[in-house]
């Protein structure tokens, strides 16, 4: 290989400047082209929920490999058709369609939604709600209904018919008769690892109820084991209709999840919605590996322990620390410079906003990773 190949020249610039290459990953650390380790708080933005190299994720791909990775969905394959009802059987959401991202499975959601409407005779429900500080990805429907501005420049005219109020309480008069559905997260992650509280969201799940609106959880982000249950919603007590899901799915192989009730999956009749790649053997088996994991309840006992105590470490490190489970913002003065600090001190986390740092460890995080963390981090926010 030459040189050449060793540089992003070739890469689009969408991504900025990354002054560090990653080649390996072992549990719960990264290791750079010159062989250094960092421990690794972002677990490739919250989808390395079993850490790197982790043998049952390796396994199952390397077995599904030998076996099938792909037949397309003109076919049923049995992995597809198991994760679907291990799913169900977490969720209380009977059905599942499977693509591969979050912004996929916000945009089928949203599809899904639309036509539960059209099918029920009200072609006039399109309207779609969200929340401020809310994400639900990059592609045009998801980022209509991402309500950030910045992540608008130069994408103008957007999906029309999308509302995001300037504030929580606003939300609830934005759901009217028109709206098909209101897309919330339990915790605002891009937003700066903000829960929502439950009562606004409970407050937005009975206006739904009482104009026809559906509500859809995001869980793309708070899924699979990240706040310490399986989903976020179980916590703030909700009853979605959707629910929409990838990142920690199948621990970094790409897939994306829609799952909604028996009454709303009937809307995707044969032939109205799909995906090429969605719910492949390779993904969904990785998937069912993952899910075997994280759903058992000593481990999600064990992410609400870990996620207290890392609660705990970053009071010392940054102010007004928020989130729940492994999922944790804290507010810092400057969110680029202290990432760019927190590297070079041997940490990796993320900048979530101009003063916002989100830490996401691998769930298999445990106390002496997160006393490494710390000890490497006192002191970071004051020097930046
Ligand atoms: C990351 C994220 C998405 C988008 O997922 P992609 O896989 O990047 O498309 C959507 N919603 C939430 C809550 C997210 O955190």
């Amino acid at each position: 290989m030459t040189a050449r190949y060793e540089t992003d020249a070739h890469v689009m610039g969408n991504y900025g400047e990354r002054p560090l290459t990653m080649v390996r990953g072992e549990g719960v650390y990264l290791y750079d082209a010159e062989g250094r380790a960092y421990l690794d708080f972002t677990a490739g933005i919250a989808v390395c929920a079993l850490g790197h190299a982790h043998p049952v994720v390796t396994q199952a791909i390397a077995d599904q490999a030998k076996t099938l990775i792909h037949c397309s969905n003109l076919y049923q394959n049995p992995w597809q058709n198991r994760l679907a009802a291990r799913l169900a059987e977490l969720s209380g959401l009977g059905k599942a369609f499977f693509c591969n991202s979050g912004a996929e499975a916000n945009e089928a959601a949203i599809k899904l939604a639309r036509r539960f409407a059209w099918q029920n005779g009200e072609p006039d429900r399109t309207e779609l709600v969200s929340l401020p500080g809310g994400f639900h990805g990059r592609t045009f429907g998801a980022l209509s209904i991402t309500g950030k501005s910045k992540y608008h420049e130069g994408f103008h005219p957007l999906v029309p018919g999308c509302a995001t109020p300037p504030a929580w309480d606003a939300v609830l008069e934005a759901i009217t008769e028109r709206t098909a559905a209101c897309f919330v997260e339990v915790v605002q992650g891009e937003g700066g690892v903000h829960p929502v509280p439950v009562e606004v969201l409970q407050a937005i799940q009975a206006r739904c109820r009482e104009t026809g609106a559906l509500l859809v959880v995001d869980e793309v982000q708070t899924g699979v084991g990240r706040t310490g249950t399986f989903f976020a919603f179980e916590q703030a007590g909700l009853e979605p209709d959707i629910v929409t899901m990838a990142k920690g799915l199948a621990g970094g192989v790409p897939i994306g999840a829609v799952l909604a009730s028996d009454r709303v999956a009937e809307a995707f009749t044969p032939g109205s919605h799909g995906s090429t790649f969605g719910g492949n053997p390779l993904a969904t088996a990785t998937a069912l590996a993952v899910v075997g994991v994280v759903s058992d309840a000593n481990f999600l006992a064990h992410v609400r322990e870990a996620g207290a105590y890392l609660r705990q470490r970053l009071e010392g490190i940054g102010t007004e620390v928020s989130g729940l489970g492994l999922m944790y913002g804290i507010t810092v003065p400057d969110a680029k410079a202290f990432v760019a600090a927190a590297a070079e001190a041997g940490v990796l986390v993320t900048a979530v906003g101009e003063t916002r740092v989100r830490f996401v460890p691998p769930l298999v995080v445990d106390r002496v990773h997160i006393d490494e963390m710390a000890d490497r981090l006192a002191g970071v926010a004051a020097r930046v």
